[in-house]
């Protein structure tokens, strides 16, 4: 059982049998990676990369594990890499997926008593509608939208 576990040890090539930690612009292409971040360059085959710079990058760190890392302000702001070189390709939603999402959001944001859909969740669960419709609180109109085929009387 112990002998099982060790044969599950994460090889690093970066390992030297210490605690990897760079500081700023000291990991591996480093350089090179902020300055694709930035649009500067182009995107390196290899290197470390936050998980917000593999985002900038269009990449997500796809199941890796997260290796410590960088650390600055003495070491009291720290952040993990990710590997480049495994790094895949960022997930785009389905139209399908969109589609429920949106599905989903404008459960949360349509006042089920005036069916005008706000751009912010409304607090259904307490009130069940919107603050007009609760209390005569005015909506502000920048917040809403009419619902479809809804004509305002004028
Ligand atoms: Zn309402």
């Amino acid at each position: 059982m112990a002998d099982e576990l060790e044969d599950l040890v994460d090889i690093d090539v970066y390992d030297d049998g210490k605690p990897v930690e760079f500081g700023w612009l000291q990991g591996p292409n480093a350089a090179a990676i902020l300055a694709a971040v930035r649009g500067q360059g182009p995107v390196p085959k290899t290197g470390l990369a936050t998980r917000r710079q593999l985002r900038a990058l269009g990449l997500r760190p796809g199941g890796q594990n997260a290796m410590p890392g960088l650390s600055w302000r003495n070491g009291r702001r720290k952040a993990y890499f990710y590997r480049i070189e495994l790094a895949l390709p960022k997930r785009t939603p389905t139209l399908a997926q969109e589609r429920a999402l949106d599905r989903a959001m404008a459960a949360r944001q349509t006042c089920p008593t005036c069916r005008r859909r706000y751009h912010y969740c409304l607090p259904l669960r307490t009130l069940g509608s919107c603050l007009e419709c609760y209390d005569g609180t005015p909506a502000d109109p920048a917040t809403y939208t009419l619902p479809p085929g809804h004509t305002l009387a004028a």
